[in-house]
């Protein structure tokens, strides 16, 4: 039997066929100078998608290997650091934080809602002996849905000297991020979301004041470590084989994002946003996140009374090949989530949603058919 998926996941992210092309390329030496070339073409990318003049370290594991990195590098046990946690994946940087015997302090915010910068402000004040070294947060929380305003928290930080460990791994090339501008300190990608590569890399920033402090800092790390990576890099090399056919998909990732532009990005992101959140409401759904606050990337959808999430989520994949989330943490049982970052484009977000109809239709829950078509519908023929 034929059969087809339509990947709405925040990640893994479907693969443009330009990508898988470029990864099918035969090996290279890791140690000669066709791959010096590559990593030196793929930090400078890397570095206009980051809007950074500082370095760009890619290291091979999963993003939480770039968020483990963050914390082995520029924390040491004992030291204090500050979790502005609004959902599932601050509570990762938690459980690593205690995983290295760094003490966390928590900063919590319900499920939906972004960080309030007035109230990082007011704890940072209260930190007179500056005992608090780093503020750990992420852009994009895809547990929720919900963009943070990183701008006005690294604005609330002030003259703090905390450094400012922000995860963007979902949120990298599908929402604005100024690295330089707004003097973020460490931002961290992950391969398999906006940059459209199937996962197995992450990517770090790291700004002239966090390097000082990884060259201090006396926590343990091995495959790691950052300051092992700046040296090979400088070289034109990774401290241990990298994985060098993600790095061939990453160079031709960036190609891409630099022909659509990082604001064409940006701005095809926000519009799959519109689109999946008109057609939930013309379907009469509940949406996690307040507008205001709605990420790019991806939106958690409240499931209807008496229903489970993976009533829903199963026949959408079974019948028709829509590949949905589940919940995450405290929203695990109470939400699905509908990916929309990477290679994805409108007419897949139309498809997700008249699947979406027929399932919930099958489930006696709506009517009537193609209202969340014709919503999203709308809101793209607006874009022209
Ligand atoms: C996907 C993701 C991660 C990392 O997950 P991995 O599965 O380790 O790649 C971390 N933080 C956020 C916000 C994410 O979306």
């Amino acid at each position: 039997m034929l059969s087809k998926q339509i990947l709405l996941l925040p990640g893994p992210t479907p693969v443009p066929p330009r990508i898988v092309q470029a990864m099918a390329a035969p090996a290279i030496n890791h140690r000669g100078p066709e791959f010096k070339e590559l990593l030196t073409e793929v930090n400078q990318g890397l570095q206009e998608v980051f809007c950074t003049k500082g370095e760009v370290i890619v290291l091979t594991c999963s993003g939480t290997g770039g968020m483990e990195a963050a914390v082995a590098n520029f924390l040491e046990p004992g030291d204090k650091a500050l979790i502005v946690t609004i959902g599932a994946f601050g509570g990762r940087f938690i459980k690593i934080c205690q995983a290295f015997g760094v003490e966390a302090e928590i900063m919590a915010f319900p499920y939906g809602q972004a960080a309030d910068p007035n109230r990082l402000a007011e704890r940072l004040a209260e930190d007179k002996n500056k005992t608090i070294k780093a503020i750990l947060l992420q852009h994009n929380e895809t547990s929720t849905g919900v963009l943070n305003d990183v701008r006005a928290l690294s604005q609330a930080r002030g003259d703090h000297p905390a450094l400012l460990i922000v995860d963007s791994i979902s949120g990298l090339a599908a929402a604005e991020l100024q690295t330089d501008a707004w003097d973020l300190d460490v931002v961290i990608a992950g391969s398999q979301k906006a940059l459209m590569l199937p996962p197995g890399l992450a990517v770090l920033s790291i700004n002239e004041r966090a390097w000082r402090v990884a060259e201090k800092c006396a926590n343990k790390r091995y495959y790691l470590d950052l300051l092992a990576a700046r040296k090979s890099k400088d070289k034109g090399q990774t401290p241990y084989t990298p994985a060098v056919s993600l790095l061939f998909g990453l160079r031709e990732s960036l190609k891409m994002l630099q022909e659509e532009t990082l604001a064409g990005s940006q701005a095809r992101h926000a519009l799959m946003r519109d689109m999946v959140r008109a057609g939930i409401k013309a379907l009469g759904l509940e949406l996690l996140a307040a507008d205001e606050v709605a990420s790019p990337s991806v939106t958690a959808v409240k499931v209807p009374a008496g229903i489970k999430p993976k009533d829903i989520i199963t026949p959408l994949r079974e019948k028709y090949g829509v590949v949905v989330a589940g919940g995450q943490g405290d929203v695990k049982d109470s939400v699905f989530r509908i990916g929309h970052l990477g290679y994805v484009l409108p007419t897949d977000i139309l498809a997700g949603l008249a699947a979406l109809e027929m399932v919930l239709d099958e489930l006696g829950l709506v009517r009537a058919e193609g209202v969340a078509v014709a919503a999203a519908q709308k809101v793209l023929r607006k874009t022209g």
